[in-house]
């Protein structure tokens, strides 16, 4: 081990050095004082340090939490590292802002902890030296990161920067949750009243929207049932899912994947097929809700829970949220209906990657090795629950298998007030990958429920690919928002008239070129190019 030590570890402390007498910051460094530092230094196993080492280290840190110093997951890894860590806590709604303010005035820690730093400030700051690349000091000092890239090449494709460095660590609790936000929920006790089965095709589903506007499945004697609300083009409550019934879903981005190929999914056939049926079929017949394309998610939630009975149909995260608990025995998931062709789809979610801004090492780090090594400690999968969650004997204990599972809470506070206390939480480093939950550690009910549900009724028939959380560079950036946001709204906006008044044949054309007309191909381009490069990484 004293081999690499003296290898690359020297001169990444060569490089360090340097540069922070540029900085005039606080890195002044006796290079006498080196030889020590190598006797001092374990490369492997604890504690890292024979003597104490001090690290300064700039976090956010959330309302109700103490100080870092002050938390008991950081003094346990104190006691195991003998780190010692100078934490500068700022409270995070003033972080953003400060950190700026530190960068700017070159008076840097040793690291940014929970760092945030977005993939502008990584590329920009790797680029003018504020913060080092880690990849060397990944490869030699954290085996920890190291297993988890060799299980997850993914998760590495998506921390590299465009340049090929990593300037930051991930942060991620992975739960494929969100695959299909879109829950298409009927109503199974009007189906049985008025003899229907449940549906299994677009056209069945058709009908029986047709029989619930009809023949007044509530009993009222009044024509007040809704046969389908929804929220148009919003997260969780859109129709998205159902235009996968003519063979291409899609989401909240257009955007979707197949084959490697990015495809925008609003100027294909198959959606204009869609938006042609749901006019033709649906809006024109009375079955949308008009409200869909106005409501609120409050006016929304009301129509599940008016007196008499009167939504039919629905698309939410869950059936419980719109109907209540009581109500929600009356209704039942469907799965992706088969449409006129036969196609049975659902989309699966995009992004949903890392956060790779989650730790930081910057130029006037003395020792970045004892601080790559301290760090990866938060990697190994137990202790990256703890940084997320809360400590073992606080939060969790183990179980007969080892697995973490919650403790009681302490009387009279919530689980989201008392994680605060005694963990960085969701922004800290560390990954909870989902290969750990259910062996590591657990989900939370409700979540295990909708992986259930997930696997019941959507997985046989989701999208293979999905567009993966991509780190673009500043210039492709700077182009995403310049082109896609007025391009979404122009597109949205489309999609709701297309639905409501028609026209799809004739406005088609002149709705694509003006599409065109507003960079879609140049947009495209870039997501093209970034999923490329992004698959690239895969391979390495
Ligand atoms: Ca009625």
């Amino acid at each position: 081990m004293k081999s690499l030590f003296k290898s690359a570890g020297i001169l990444i402390l060569a490089g360090a050095f340097v540069l922070s007498g540029c900085s005039g910051g606080g890195g002044s460094k006796n290079a006498a004082e080196k030889p020590d530092q190598e006797a001092n230094f374990n490369p492997t196993g604890l504690p890292i340090v024979k003597e104490p080492v001090t690290l300064k280290m700039v976090s956010p840190k959330a309302a109700l939490a103490p100080e870092y110093s002050e938390m008991e997951i950081f003094k346990r890894l104190e006691k195991d590292t003998n780190v010692k860590i100078q934490w500068e806590n700022i409270p995070d709604t003033d972080y953003a802002e400060k950190k700026n303010l530190l960068v700017a005035s070159g008076n840097l820690p040793d690291a940014f902890y929970a760092a945030g730093f977005s993939d502008y400030e990584l590329v920009n700051y790797g680029k003018d030296g504020t913060i080092i690349p880690l990849e060397d000091l990944i490869d030699q000092y954290a085996p920890n990161l190291k297993a988890l890239f060799e299980r997850r090449p993914d998760i590495k494709s998506a921390i590299t920067a465009p340049d090929g460095h990593i300037y930051g660590l991930p942060s991620w609790e992975e739960n494929n949750l969100g695959t299909n936000p879109f829950f298409h929920v009927i109503n199974k006790a009007w189906l049985d009243k008025l003899g229907l089965k449940m549906p299994e095709t677009l056209d069945e589903y058709t009908e029986a929207l047709v029989a619930f506007k009809t023949q007044d499945p509530n009993g009222n004697g009044k024509a007040d049932e809704i046969p389908l609300s929804f929220m148009h083009m919003q997260w969780c409550m859109d129709i998205g899912g159902l235009f996968g019934a003519f063979g291409l879903p899609d989401n909240m981005e257009h955007r979707i994947v197949r084959d490697g190929k990015v495809i925008f999914t609003a100027t294909q056939p198959e959606y204009k097929e869609a938006l042609k049926y749901f006019h033709e079929k649906w809006y024109k017949q009375g079955l949308i809700d008009p409200e869909s394309f106005t409501q609120d998610a409050a006016q929304y939630l009301a129509k599940g829970k008016t007196t008499d009975e009167t939504l039919g149909s629905y698309i939410w995260w869950e059936v419980e949220e719109v109907v209540g608990t009581d109500r929600s025995k009356d209704y039942a998931l469907l799965s992706p209906l088969k449409g006129p062709n036969g196609d049975q789809l659902i989309g699966r979610g995009n992004g949903g990657g890392p956060a790779r801004g989650a730790f930081a090492i910057t130029k006037v780090n003395r020792y970045p090795e004892i601080t790559m090594r301290w760090i990866d400690q938060q990697y190994e999968p137990y202790m990256a629950a703890q940084i997320h969650w809360g400590p073992l004997d606080v939060v969790f204990e183990k179980d007969a298998n080892g697995k973490l599972v919650n403790l009681p809470l302490p009387e009279g506070t919530s689980a989201g007030e008392f994680r605060q206390k005694v963990a960085p939480g969701a922004g800290g480093p560390g990954v909870i990958a989902i290969e750990d939950l259910g062996k590591v550690v657990d989900l939370e009910p409700r979540a295990q429920q909708r992986v259930k549900d997930l696997e019941k009724y959507y997985d046989p028939y989701m999208e293979k690919e999905n567009y993966p959380s991509i780190f673009f560079n500043p210039e492709e950036l700077d182009k995403i928002n310049k082109i896609e946001p007025e391009l979404l709204k122009y597109a949205n906006t489309q999609r709701g008239k297309f639905i409501v008044d028609g026209g799809v044949d004739e406005h088609w054309d002149s709705y694509v070129k003006t599409l065109e007309k507003m960079g879609l191909n140049e947009l495209m381009e870039i997501y093209q190019a970034g999923l490329d490069r992004y698959n690239e990484n895969l391979k390495k």
